[in-house]
């Protein structure tokens, strides 16, 4: 299937942090929290320049909209593991600065307009949220289905942030429902959400890193 880009882009300026050309078809959706809420030209800014080493395919911006920093078709440096960022399309989502990196509800909304129309374009009909990094990582999609994985299964971060992280299962069922599949999650029964019992950590020197990685 040929890579195409998202017509739901605002904005675009092509990243110079990036590889070129995927070595694996899209399988994966990576949403991240850019730890700031930003504008779509202030991440471009920031991923703009070389010395951040960082991007991502796409950000969705404190007012919903998308931007375009590297083209799907092309790896983004941005969830700290090459073998993930080769096959998942990479979201930056403008969030508060501290856990849980809350996101306003325009930004979510956007996020699942945007998780289905990257599915859609790459023929799938199912986003799957296995909610577990072993489970996730060893899962291997059937051709139609595509898969959330997240930036703290590869580094020390809290990275999408315990706000997104608790919502990727809605994510993940309303991407399906909109794409006129079932809801229903294929390896596990489908538990009801349970409080959060694990607060995850995040120390300073972290929360300082991310925010050197991706200011906004
Ligand atoms: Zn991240």
């Amino acid at each position: 299937m040929a890579y195409t880009n998202s017509g739901m882009v605002d904005y675009t300026r092509l990243s110079p942090n990036r590889s070129g050309q995927r070595t694996h078809t899209i399988d994966r959706i990576s949403p991240h929290c850019v730890v700031g809420h930003c504008t779509a030209e202030g991440l471009g800014d920031w991923f703009a320049r070389s010395s951040t080493q960082a991007s991502s395919n796409y950000g969705i911006d404190r007012n919903g909209r998308v931007g375009l920093y590297v083209e799907e078709k092309n790896r983004s440096w941005c969830t700290s593991s090459n073998a993930n960022d080769q096959r998942a399309v990479t979201i930056e989502c403008a969030s508060d600065a501290k856990e849980p990196y809350t996101m306003k509800s325009s930004v979510y909304a956007t996020l699942v307009k945007l998780c289905t129309d990257i599915c859609r374009r790459n023929g799938k009909s199912k986003l799957l949220w296995l909610g577990d990094k072993d489970k996730a990582l060893a899962y291997n999609p059937a051709a139609d289905e595509m898969v959330l994985t997240v930036h703290r299964w590869f580094a020390d971060k809290s990275c999408p942030g315990e706000w997104l992280y608790s919502r990727l299962g809605d994510l993940a069922s309303r991407v399906t429902a909109a794409l006129g599949g079932t809801t229903e999650q294929p390896t596990q029964p489908v538990e009801p959400e349970q409080p959060k019992t694990q607060i995850y950590r995040v120390s300073k020197t972290t929360v300082l890193g991310l925010q050197r990685e991706k200011g906004c």
